[in-house]
């Protein structure tokens, strides 16, 4: 088949985490993307989901294994490997001793630290200046290392959405609070941050990948055995969206990457594709809808909502202190969320260490719209 050079390639893998099994398979994803992607003396990035910490069995995490392949192909090119993420909770050497990396990584020689200074860029309006990870902007390659989870805001967290962990620590809550419920808004700031970024590889963990109200432990693990890679991060999220068996542009990053021209139709998959049509998606609802005099109302009533499982809770905090509107209070026997407030970013169910907190449609919803469906 003849194939444009300009078509995005995505390459689709079977894989386990069995170390042996898993080096060959990564190193030759690599060269399928693109053979002279590292020089010798190269700063190479390797941006994993480092979002909390929790063990490799949770898939919350970028497995290390998959970590530590790519990071010895860097080392292989006589490159200069540095593994950072920003988490959106919880102390980095927790997670990094949690997540098994610094067991996996023992004896390579890598640096591994939390992202701390950044740059501001001008990711143009409406957005303007924004301050991103020094080491996303000025090292030579950035190598994207998403985990495949689903999202309970976004629907999922692939290729584009892993960058935004690029936005360095609480200033990602400052962008929470400016894009407000606008998922569209949202997606199209996550896709200009790709673009500002720009990584040569992305290489999507989907081996175990996450389902249900993903992307903290309020998810449920899920067995794909798969790893998808490619240059074009839009390119494999719309062709996982594909083998999910959803409409790409059901997932708000895909449409916006469609929109600015990231990715067309066109695209050459290969390798082993397999549809999943059982992928558990979760309930993600539309945003505040009809006539602004009744945005309130139905924000209040009708939209999704986090709700806490006070038997699972065990107030730690976390969930308060990470919600960028300050919508959570109370202590020890109970959690109370100002619903005005809230903007429906869904941090606290991302960073809840127990999996207590989850999205709700509250009972008005269902109740108006039960009543829509019966006159409709
Ligand atoms: S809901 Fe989760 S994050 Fe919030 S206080 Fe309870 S255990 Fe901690
Ligand atoms: S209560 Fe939760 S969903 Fe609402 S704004 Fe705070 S962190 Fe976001």
């Amino acid at each position: 088949m003849l194939i444009n050079k300009d078509i995005a390639k995505v390459f689709v893998q079977k894989a386990s985490y069995n170390y042996d099994a898993l080096r060959p398979i990564v190193f030759n994803m690599i060269d399928s993307v693109k053979p002279d992607i590292i020089k010798a003396q190269d700063r190479v990035l390797v941006k994993p989901d480092l979002l909390l910490p929790a063990e490799p069995r949770h898939a919350v995490l970028t497995h290390p294994h998959v970590v530590r392949m790519v990071a010895e192909y860097v080392l292989d090119k006589g490159a200069c490997p540095i593994i950072a993420d920003s988490p959106v909770h919880g102390d980095f050497n927790k997670i990094f001793e949690m997540g098994g990396y610094k067991e996996a990584l023992s004896g390579l020689d890598v640096e591994c630290r939390e992202f701390k200074k950044t740059v501001p860029v001008d990711i143009g309006e409406p957005f303007g200046m924004i301050d991103i990870a020094q080491e996303a902007i000025e090292s030579d390659v950035v190598i994207n290392l998403p985990k495949l989870k689903t999202h309970a805001r976004m629907l999922m967290t692939l290729g584009i959405k892993n960058l935004f962990g690029c936005v360095v620590g609480l200033k990602k809550s400052e962008w929470y609070l400016k894009v407000g419920m606008d998922r569209a808004l949202f997606a199209k700031l996550l896709v200009r941050i790709y673009q500002e970024v720009r990584p040569a590889l992305t290489m999507v963990d989907g081996v175990l990948a996450m389902e249900g109200q993903g992307p903290g432990k309020r998810g449920v693990p899920r067995s794909l055995g798969l790893l998808v890679a490619g240059d074009n991060a839009a390119a494999i999220d719309v062709v996982i969206c594909n083998m999910l068996g959803i409409d790409p542009e059901e997932l708000s990053t895909n449409k916006e990457a469609i929109r600015s021209g990231e990715v067309d139709k066109f695209l050459h998959v290969s390798g082993d594709i397999n549809i999943t049509t059982d992928f558990d998606f979760p309930e993600t609802g539309n945003g505040v809808y009809g006539p602004r005099q009744f945005h309130r109302f139905i924000r209040k009533h009708m939209l999704q909502r986090p709700v806490c499982d006070k038997k699972a809770c065990q107030f730690c905090g976390s969930c308060l202190e990470i919600c960028p509107v300050k919508a959570i209070s109370g202590g020890r026997d109970n959690l109370f969320f100002d619903y005005d407030k809230c903007v429906r970013c869904y941090c606290c169910i991302e960073v809840c260490p127990h999996g207590a907190i989850s999205a709700t449609e509250p009972l008005s919803g269902r109740l108006i719209k039960s009543l829509a469906d019966v006159y409709s």
